[in-house]
């Protein structure tokens, strides 16, 4: 029987479990904030801001919600992040990706200070991250380490597939597979656009994490019988409903789930653990940024 591991269940898990650490920052006297800036009015970007608020409230975070012109000059934004880094008051800052094109997002993240970034995405935090020292993990990959572990899965030693190589998810999701720690210790193989013989590669997997954010590009034949697969994929395709479109993720879920011996739905799967990684690094930071051990 394939395991379908439940992201809304995990993730509502890790909620519960931060409540606690957010009473005792409470009781300390730091309620956590986190700020998100906009600089853009593309939709789904202001769905992303508004959800992420939303779960903020929902586990008693402040959010503090700052909203850029997208025609403002750069320096507008650079402004606000040094205000935000200075404001005691707040303990995680997220700017929003992307930006508009007159803004430099490498910049962008290194203006942020590194105490702040619950992203983890500030060079001395991949730093960190690569050194085996990390601060804040970045959310995406952080969340499927999670699922991984709920689905009972031990990464050590196995062969871990990562298809994909960006900053956000690829890389550190192979980082964290090639750790010497918890979560780790697997045999890891990052592939991407230019990787031949793709579906030899993925149907080595004994953990196959699918993140190139093309759709349903793995199925059933690339999987290996029995293997973990995690889909990070979200792809709008036009279908026959309501809104003219519906959400697949990377993998092709039917026939991957008639081999897998794990396997995360889309949606339902990765993006609920995103969000909810993003709360935790916001009450690690609070614990960090006060010297308030948050357990965690
Ligand atoms: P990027 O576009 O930044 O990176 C995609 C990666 O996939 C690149 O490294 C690219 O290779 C590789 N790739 C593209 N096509 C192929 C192919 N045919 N074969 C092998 N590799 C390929 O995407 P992101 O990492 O930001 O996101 C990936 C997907 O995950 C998207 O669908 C995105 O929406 C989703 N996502 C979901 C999240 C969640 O919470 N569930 C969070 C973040 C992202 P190359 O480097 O050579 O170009």
């Amino acid at each position: 029987m394939t395991e379908i591991i439940d992201g809304n269940a995990v993730a509502q898990s890790i909620r519960d479990d931060l409540v606690a650490s957010i009473d005792r920052l409470v009781d300390a006297g730091q309620r956590p904030s986190l700020a998100t800036v906009l600089m853009s009015e593309d939709p789904a970007s202001e769905t992303y801001v508004s959800m992420k608020q939303d779960d903020c409230e929902e586990v008693g975070i402040e959010a503090i919600d700052i909203d850029i012109d997208p025609d403002a000059d750069a320096a507008e934004l650079y402004d606000t992040i040094e205000d935000l880094n200075a404001d005691e008051d707040v303990n995680g800052i997220l700017v929003q990706m992307p930006v508009p094109d007159h803004v430099e997002d490498r910049s962008v993240l290194r203006a942020i200070d590194p105490m702040k970034d619950v992203d983890g995405f500030h060079p001395e935090n991949v730093g960190r991250l690569v050194a085996g020292d990390a601060r804040y993990k970045p959310c995406t990959p952080h969340g499927i380490q999670k699922l991984i572990e709920s689905a009972g899965v031990n990464t050590e030693g196995k062969d871990a597939v990562v298809v994909g190589r960006s900053d956000i998810v690829g890389k550190p999701m192979a980082n964290l597979l090639i750790q010497k720690a918890p979560g780790g210790n697997a045999t890891t193989t990052v592939c991407h656009s230019r990787t031949e013989n793709l579906a030899e590669r993925t149907r080595n997997a004994d953990i196959l994490v699918a993140a190139a954010g093309v759709p349903e590009m793995i199925d059933g034949e690339m999987i290996q019988e029995g293997a973990t697969v995690i889909d990070v994929g979200i792809n709008r395709v036009d279908a026959d409903t309501e809104k003219g479109y519906e959400l697949v993720g990377d993998v092709e879920y039917e026939s991957a789930k008639e081999v897998a011996g794990a396997i995360t739905p889309v949606p339902g799967g990765v993006g609920p653990m995103t969000r909810a990684m993003l709360l935790y690094n916001t009450v690690k930071a609070t614990g960090l940024q006060h010297d308030i051990d948050v357990d965690l």
